[in-house]
């Protein structure tokens, strides 16, 4: 008998909690029921409940803990308190409350780049699996020359090298670049501002290096595409380097910038230039690096634009 007016109390509480938390109770209530469902029911909010953290109110995911005396919390909030109930202060412990962790698996659940455009929803396990390679996923920045944690999509990362690390910007698939350094034999380790090409209506990375390869010092180019690596397959690219009647010709693929700079640098995947060859290219007495690297940028397929496909 006590039962019913407990259930109508709480549904009076619900209604006069705020329209931020209503909404997202909304959609998940939607999502528990499946793609189908198009109404969330008591049970899903139930549900909802039992996984609401009391501390940080979002929703728990295993290992979610409890208290002797039953009280729910989630791991991250666990950590923040001193071992102490935050509902009833009893010690905490590390009881798991597995039942409530098998909840939550069951659950499916929008993965976490949903507002970057992913439409795909997971059990909690395969979420998690998903997020990790969802192509959705924000991007690192892809400049090399400092440490930078900023990530995002590509348009906003293209604004962010523009603007906080004044990168050049280049439009046109074939290019002319030069790299000059006086006093080259006293650098064993530098790297070069980074150039940005638009072409077809994408963004690619021109680096361009100095650093010792296996005792040798060598300069290393290369190109990498701003966005995933299915995309990046797309494209071939050249570069060509030479002076003194000398030439050396890289052909390649652009690296997706999902692939750190250094990584990339370490496969060893781009044009390399042995020192003593870059002063060859670079004339004069050996005092100054002057190279021209030229570089040309096709999507797969355009036979005329490539060197040799
Ligand atoms: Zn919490
Ligand atoms: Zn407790
Ligand atoms: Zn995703
Ligand atoms: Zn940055």
């Amino acid at each position: 008998m006590s039962n019913i007016p407990g259930s109508q109390t709480s549904f009076t509480d619900h209604d006069t909690a705020s329209s931020e938390l209503l909404l997202r109770r909304a959609s998940y209530g939607k999502i528990a029921t499946g793609l189908g469902g198009s109404a969330w029911t008591p049970l899903n909010e139930d549900v909802h409940d039992l996984l609401e953290c009391p501390v940080c109110i979002n929703l728990m995911y295993p290992p979610i803990y409890q208290c002797p005396n039953g009280h729910t919390i989630c791991s991250s909030c666990k950590t923040k308190l001193e071992n102490l109930c935050p509902t009833c202060r009893h010690e905490l412990g590390d009881i798991r409350c597995l039942v409530l962790e098998k909840v939550a698996e069951s659950l499916e659940l929008p993965c976490r780049f949903q507002l970057l455009g992913c439409r795909g929803i997971f059990p909690y396990y395969s979420k998690l699996k998903h997020e990790k390679n969802c192509k959705h996923r924000p991007y690192a920045c892809p400049y090399a020359g400092a440490d930078c944690s900023v990530t995002g999509d590509i348009p906003f990362l293209v604004m962010h090298l523009k603007d906080d690390h004044n990168v050049d910007m280049h439009d046109g698939c074939t290019f002319n670049h030069r790299y000059v350094k006086s006093n080259p034999r006293e650098v064993e380790n530098a790297t070069w501002m980074l150039t940005i090409f638009n072409c077809f209506g994408r963004q690619f990375c021109l680096h361009f290096e100095a650093f010792q390869l296996e005792m040798a010092p060598v300069y290393m180019a290369f190109l990498r595409f701003m966005g995933n690596e299915d995309e990046a397959k797309q494209f071939s690219y050249s570069l060509e380097v030479g002076g003194n009647r000398r030439r050396l010709i890289w052909q390649g693929i652009p690296r997706s910038i999902r692939d750190s700079h250094r990584k990339v640098r370490d496969s060893l995947d781009g044009l390399i230039i042995p020192r003593t060859l870059a002063m060859s290219f670079s004339g004069g007495n050996g005092q100054e690096l002057k190279l021209k690297v030229a570089g040309r940028i096709w999507k797969n397929g355009d036979i005329e634009a490539g060197y040799y496909s």
